[in-house]
């Protein structure tokens, strides 16, 4: 993985891309619960908060095994391809339960109906990391619309 070197003005690799608060922690673009060992060398970082970075964890990993679950078409963890995935699904019955109960089976198929405040935080979150790694720019301002 080519590993772009950063050029941007100090007071962006100083400051938390998500706030704009002191940086005293770095965050994986895009996220490691997105990717399974070996992480490719050189993975991508953002300086942000420690803040802002726990307050986005519950988030992706919902978002990780959500996706996990629609491509099982199942949220059984017997069912679950990724292992890092599967493991979380087991130490957390809860949001199993919580994927679970936002399913509908039709016609033997499963429909999952995602959170969407939680996908959103999640694309935000990324959408803002790459441009911060990638083009040095720092988008503290959420966009005016979502699709
Ligand atoms: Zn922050």
């Amino acid at each position: 993985m080519l590993q772009i070197k950063p050029f941007s003005d100090s007071r962006l690799s100083d400051s938390c891309i998500y706030c704009g608060g002191l940086a005293d922690t770095k965050d994986h673009i895009p996220s490691k619960c997105l990717l399974d060992k070996p992480y490719p060398e050189n993975l991508s970082v953002v300086k942000c908060c420690n803040t802002c970075n726990q307050s986005f964890s519950s988030d992706e990993q919902y978002f990780a095994c959500l996706i996990e679950c629609i491509k099982a078409e199942s949220t059984n963890v017997k069912d679950i391809e990724r292992d890092f995935i599967r493991d979380i699904l087991e130490k957390s019955p809860s949001l199993r339960k919580r994927i679970e109960n936002n399913t509908k089976t039709t016609d033997g198929n499963v429909i999952f109906y995602p959170e969407e405040e939680r996908i959103k935080n999640v694309l935000l979150k990324l959408v803002k990391g790459h441009t911060a790694y990638e083009l040095s720019l720092s988008r503290l301002d959420d966009p005016q619309f979502f699709c």
